[in-house]
């Protein structure tokens, strides 16, 4: 990386956007010494962070969600706020290729001065993915960014993966097509703060009203995830500006109600323990794997365990207590 920590840090907090890209670089680069730079700007840059709203998205290819977040984002830039766009998408860390990724999105958004816009990073399994998107969201807010929007697509674990990050989590919904039992199934109705049933205009009116009520009915099944809130159900079209402004209103209802009883705080404390939890067991491994007998054992332990010699929980536990045995 030709960029010193200081360069870097001092352009995040002009907001010089080449800087601000070149630093999510280093953190999404796998090499240790990106790394240890990555930790060095990280330490640098956390008093300037936690500032921003977190908002994740989520809704199947389709629902609405470039649209969306193309005039959502200048909602939020017309209301005095600056706007970040990240993403978490299953399908570049699973087979590089992208759903979220591979049209082009949100031009007008991205135009705008206020605005930043990252696309997924393109590799990493999943799980790194989220901590780095969490890393690169410290970074945006350490350039003076109010609202992250995290977007992902209705595919297998990734909403967890973005509810694991943000404040308030968005449903977009189309009407009909059965996938409200979809949504219900894969434990998204669990995860949503607000759902949004897009592409409502006049000769659908009366069905996405059916959808509606059918989703509140179904919500009342579930758990309440915050206490006192109640899920909205909102109808509007992205397309055509309607009904942003009440999701904008909600979102800010939604974090005021968390703030005041303190579960704001309290969510964000265990959001970050995961984050610690995540990247103990990545230093330990990567510690343990730069010595050589252990990175031999290390494969040897992981071809039995994939080669189904034994149960791989049995592999992780011979192959730890190998190394961190007490004596
Ligand atoms: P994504 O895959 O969820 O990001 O969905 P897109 O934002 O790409 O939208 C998919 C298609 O639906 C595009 O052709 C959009 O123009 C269209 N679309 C999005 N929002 C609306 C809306 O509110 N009304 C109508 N009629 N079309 C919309």
């Amino acid at each position: 990386m030709k960029f010193s920590t200081e360069d870097l840090k001092e352009g995040i907090q002009s907001g010089d956007k080449r800087l601000i890209a070149k630093a999510i670089t280093l953190v999404e680069s796998k090499k240790s010494e990106h790394r240890l730079q990555a930790e060095d700007l990280l330490k640098q840059i956390i008093p300037f962070t936690g500032k921003s709203v977190r908002v994740g998205i989520t809704g199947v290819p389709g629902a609405g969600k470039s649209t969306f977040i193309e005039n959502f984002g200048r909602l939020v830039i017309s209301k005095g706020k600056k706007v970040a766009v990240l993403a978490i998408d299953p399908s570049s860390a699973i087979n590089k290729g992208s759903i979220l990724g591979d049209k082009t999105r949100m031009e007008e958004l991205a135009k705008e001065e206020n605005a930043f816009i990252r696309p997924s990073p393109s590799s990493g399994f999943l799980g790194g993915v989220a901590n780095t998107t969490f890393e690169t969201m410290l970074i945006c807010e350490a350039a003076g960014y109010d609202y992250i929007l995290i977007e992902t697509v209705g595919v297998g674990q990734s909403e967890v993966l973005v509810s694991d990050i943000t404040d308030v989590f968005l449903f977009l919904k189309i009407i009909g097509g059965g996938d409200e039992l979809q949504g219900i199934k894969r434990g998204i109705m669990e995860m949503v703060d607000v759902v949004f049933i897009n592409k409502v205009e006049k000769d659908n009116l009366q069905k996405a009203k059916n959808t509606r009520l059918e989703l509140k009915r179904a919500l009342d099944f579930i758990p309440a995830k915050e206490k006192d809130w109640k899920v909205p159900v909102l109808l509007g079209s992205a397309l055509f500006n309607e009904g942003l402004d009440e999701i904008y209103s909600k979102i800010d209802d939604f974090i005021s109600l968390k703030k005041k009883t303190e579960r704001f705080a309290l969510v964000r404390k265990e959001q970050s323990e995961k984050r610690f939890e995540y990247w103990v067991q990545e230093y330990i491994l990567n510690m343990m794997k730069r010595n050589e007998s252990v990175e031999e054992a290390y494969i040897q332990h992981k071809k039995n365990a994939s080669t189904l010699v034994s149960n791989p929980s049995t592999e992780a536990k011979l192959f730890v207590e190998k190394f961190l045995k007490k004596d």
